[in-house]
């Protein structure tokens, strides 16, 4: 997967804006922020994307939502906020390594367009 955009991120081979890192999950600021907070939560491993999902690759999932659960109580975004994957080009997604965009810091209209 060496044309990857998120790939090359995680690799630092792309500058990015780190906001967390562990072994398996990485954590930057989105280059076309949506809101005041606008991170984007990605596994480390490449998965393309959301319907990609399956039990070999399922943990990597459920701890990129406990990085979410513990980013949101550090950044204070007690007054809430939104995670979202986009899945496929009909749905907005852009970059097809998997990742999770979490907004916070203004009112969030639903439903999303
Ligand atoms: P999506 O359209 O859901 O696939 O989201 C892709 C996101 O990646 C968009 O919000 C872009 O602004 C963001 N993005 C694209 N290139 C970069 C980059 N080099 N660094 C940070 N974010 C990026
Ligand atoms: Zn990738």
């Amino acid at each position: 997967m060496n044309d990857c955009l998120f790939c090359k991120i995680v690799k630092g081979e792309i500058p990015s804006t780190k906001i967390y890192e562990d072994e398996t999950v990485y954590v930057f600021e989105d280059i076309n922020p949506t809101a005041p907070t606008h991170y984007l939560v990605i596994p480390k491993q490449h998965i393309s994307k959301l319907d990609e999902i399956d039990a070999s690759n399922s943990a990597v999932i459920s701890h990129i939502y406990e990085v979410i659960a513990k980013l949101a109580k550090e950044k204070g975004l007690d007054e809430g906020f939104r995670v979202v994957s986009n899945c496929g080009e009909s749905a907005g997604q852009s970059v097809f390594h998997i990742h999770f965009h979490l907004l916070a810091g203004r009112p969030l209209a639903w439903p999303a367009g």
